[in-house]
């Protein structure tokens, strides 16, 4: 497997061996710049091309992906993305076109837009969407300018408040402080739902919206949610909810049903683009009907048999220079094309029946979040593993040696020593069984001998990292000893 013994390519350095021999040149030499530039501290190796090959070749072999290996991160939806998605994205006329090509030269691309708003309208049943958006917490910034606007329009400036349950993605209150907008906590219940009574305390008239996750990142579908929407109405505020994953409701419910009004969904989590490596991302933003002449723009409209780029009435402006992430639309557009109702709906029954089997295997051996079934992830909590002196981190460093990626850690705030496992749709029976294994035996080795789990990982070429140090003095180049 992993070579631990791998060298520094800076060891294997000879002098005078090269990687390249670099043709004679068939013009007059010219002086080298300002020596200033030549920073003689930086001693390149000398190496044969051979030996840079397989140095790069080997180091790209310990990077972790969800085309190697099990990635159960909560919250994330590291399933799988179809490699025919990125065939399609990568074709010319999607690749090679440019931003500022006129409408009439790329109808085409528009169109394609303009198809994958109303998908994504009809998927989320909030069906005036723009594409704008680079990521999730941007989608949520946008959707959260929209509420303001929509108040400040109707003469309801005062409304500065935006009310967020406790169990919330980081970025919801970041977004709505970016916004100008007041965050005020909402407790959540024993059983992981929306405390009804502290939300009928804290709504009053100064709230312009509720921003909740649904599922709950419990995991959990809310119960009230049709009196809550309503609480907020009956006040005259908006509901958001944070969509970024989408994988437990799609062809089973829709948020306009739910009474929720504005809602963002990451496609670099639900809808096929691989991520994790830090970008690029793409949130689109949805909202219903009589708030379309807010959303930010471009936002594509059809024009008799012309598609067009179009600047909504009272739009809240633009996010980014150009068309959003174009390459992520496309690749959106073809995941639900080709999946079409019927697909997109098995989706989410498999990613919730592989959730609640993980689940229901594992609450003998690990603490329970909820006794009630969960969507498409299941929170644990490692608190009974932690009387034995194993943490969360332990475990999850853990599962690392088993060759799984690590769930989400202490995420919800609200739950001890937390482990959130998103299996998702993708992964097949043996595979969920492999990990459950592996769990089961984390949770015993605890009791046994829960030294092994504090060391892990062992078998990596990076043994356990001293977490403080990592961040606050990193070394991020090789140095000369
Ligand atoms: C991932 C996620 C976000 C943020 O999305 P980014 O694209 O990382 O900005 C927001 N809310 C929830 C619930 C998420 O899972």
């Amino acid at each position: 497997m992993i070579n631990k013994e791998q060298p520094l390519l800076m060891n294997q350095s000879k002098k005078g061996r090269k990687a390249i021999n670099l043709p004679k040149s068939g013009v007059p030499e010219s002086k080298l710049p300002d020596s200033k530039f030549l920073r003689k501290e930086i001693q390149l190796p000398e190496v044969a091309q051979l030996d840079l090959i397989r140095y790069f070749t080997n180091l790209s072999s310990l990077n972790f992906s969800i085309d190697t290996n099990f990635y159960p991160l909560g919250s994330c939806t590291m399933k799988y993305n179809p490699k025919i998605n990125e065939q399609i994205a990568a074709i010319d006329g999607f690749a090679s076109s440019h931003p500022n090509q006129s409408d009439d030269n790329i109808q085409g691309n528009l169109e394609i837009m303009y198809d994958l708003q109303n998908e994504l309208g009809e998927i989320t049943g909030l069906p005036a969407v723009s594409l704008a958006p680079l990521a999730g917490a941007q989608g949520e910034y946008a959707g959260l300018l929209i509420a303001r606007e929509y108040h400040s329009q109707n003469n309801q400036e005062h409304k500065n408040i935006a009310l967020i349950p406790d169990s919330a993605h980081g970025t919801n209150p970041a977004s709505a402080s970016m916004a100008g907008l007041e965050a005020v906590t909402i407790k959540t219940t024993k059983e992981g739902d929306i405390d009804l009574e502290d939300l009928k305390n804290k709504v009053n008239e100064n709230v312009a919206v509720l921003m909740l996750t649904l599922p709950s990142t419990l995991g959990l579908f809310e119960p009230n949610i049709l009196e809550i929407t309503k609480v907020i109405h009956d006040n005259g505020g908006l509901v958001y909810a944070d969509g970024a994953n989408l994988n437990a409701l799609l062809g089973i419910t829709k948020f306009g049903e739910l009474g929720i009004d504005i809602c963002h969904s990451n496609l670099h989590k639900t809808f096929s683009t691989p991520h994790g490596g830090g970008g690029p991302g793409s949130g689109p933003v949805m909202v219903a009907k009589f708030l379309e002449k807010y959303l930010p723009y471009p936002h594509i409209k059809k024009d008799g048999n012309k598609f067009r780029n179009y600047k909504p009435e009272y739009s809240v402006g633009r996010l980014n220079g150009f068309y959003g992430s174009f390459g992520i639309l496309v690749r959106a557009y073809a995941y639900i094309r080709s999946l079409g109702a019927e697909g997109l709906k098995e989706i989410s029954e498999n990613a919730i029946i592989n959730a609640n089997y993980i689940q229901e295997r594992l609450k003998d051996h690990y603490e329970l979040t909820s006794s009630r079934r969960c969507m498409h992830e299941t929170v644990l909590s490692a608190s009974r593993q932690k009387e034995d002196g194993v943490k969360a981190i332990d475990i999850a460093k853990k599962l690392l040696d088993e060759g799984f990626h690590a769930p989400t850690m202490y995420f919800p705030l609200i739950v001890e020593e937390a482990l959130m496992i998103e299996p998702t749709e993708s992964e097949s029976k043996e595979t969920i069984d492999k990990f459950i294994k592996s769990m089961i035996k984390i949770s015993e080795l605890s009791k046994s001998n829960p030294k092994e789990i504090i060391n892990a990982p062992i078998f990596l070429p990076v043994e356990r990292l001293d977490e403080a140090k990592a961040a606050r003095n990193p070394v991020l180049a090789w140095e000369k000893k």
